[in-house]
């Protein structure tokens, strides 16, 4: 089926009642990078690092790193990028990082846990951004994957601090991470919300499994509590939350996402378009109004139903 053509962005998200909501792009190299600023991403909001490292046998060296970041960073000068370590693990192996085979490889040693036996390429993978951020004008965020404590929080933020890097932030895609996001922001300078993951382990579904498709959507009342949770902790310490996965791509969901209190909303840069069409029609109340509505819903086919009821926009 060939694909819809994407519906084009003009550069600046905001609500029907001007409130401005960063719409920023998921990418994994240079040319997803390059796409994304065409399509007109305000920033990245992901750049998945583990992709430039896909079938290397070796540790890339910093250069070879620093080579793969800075096309990303050049592309966006003078903007926001939000570049994520490795998340690497069983199931998305790296042969320098990774160990043995798990037999519960979401988990196992995935993310941030592979520094804890390799904290140096952690370091060198830092290092190599600091490179690359010193050399490119773009306002370089770093983020860690699969954050579940406070204390991996304030590892990392130290890990960054010691390259310079000043803004470090968690994903928060475990249950636990949401649930303590007041804590874990009040070391952390933002968060990000990996729903895709959220979704996962909040409903103790395969995200890749068809056979437990129903369960794993972001429409799930008990998912859209943990974001809310999030939100409530980044509000607490005045830190921003952003929406990294795929449920931002969704225009009611991303409505729903920023009624919640998200304050970025990172997609495919395809999704853009529609998501900015979707929140141009609709107030920040508004937005407000269909959170409560999808939260306090009893399923997430209820949630999503209750929404798309009150929107005039969508099909
Ligand atoms: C997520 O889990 O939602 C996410 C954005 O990270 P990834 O899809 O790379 O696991
Ligand atoms: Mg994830």
């Amino acid at each position: 089926r060939p694909r819809r053509a994407a519906r084009p962005f003009d550069g600046v998200g905001r609500t029907s009642d001007g409130h401005r909501v960063e719409l920023l792009a998921n990418v994994g190299d240079a040319a997803t990078a390059r796409d994304a600023a065409a399509a007109g991403a305000e920033g990245v909001g992901l750049f998945r690092t583990e992709f430039a490292f896909a079938n290397a046998e070796v540790e890339p060296s910093l250069e070879a790193q620093v080579a793969a970041y800075l096309p990303v960073f050049a592309s966006f000068a003078g903007r926001k990028v939000v570049i994520r370590t490795l998340d690497a693990g069983a199931d998305k192996p790296l042969p320098f990082l990774t160990g043995e085979s798990e037999a519960n490889p979401a988990l196992g040693v995935r993310g941030l846990r592979t520094s804890w036996e390799h904290p140096d390429v952690l370091d060198r993978q830092l290092a190599a951004i600091a490179a690359a951020a010193g050399r490119a004008e773009a306002d370089v965020w770093v983020m860690a994957p699969m954050v579940a404590t406070v204390e991996e929080t304030d590892a990392f933020v130290a890990a960054c601090a010691r390259h310079g890097l000043e803004r470090a932030g968690v994903m928060v895609e475990i249950p636990a991470a949401a649930l303590l996001a007041g804590p874990i922001l009040a070391r952390a300078s933002f968060a990000s919300l990996g729903t895709n993951d959220l979704v996962q382990y909040t409903m103790a579904a395969d995200r890749m499994l068809g056979d437990v498709a129903r369960l794993t959507t972001a429409w799930q009342p008990a998912v859209l509590r943990l974001v809310e949770a999030t939100c409530l902790g980044g509000a607490q310490q005045a830190r921003p939350v952003g929406v990294c996965g795929e449920a931002a791509a969704d225009p009611a969901l991303a409505c729903v996402l920023l009624g919640l209190g998200a304050s970025s909303l990172s997609m495919g840069s395809r999704a853009l378009g529609d998501v900015a069409a979707a929140l141009a029609r609709t107030s920040l109340d508004e937005c407000r109004r269909l959170a409560r509505i999808a939260t306090d819903a009893e399923s997430a086919e209820a949630a999503r139903a209750l929404v798309l009821a009150e929107v005039d926009w969508a099909d």
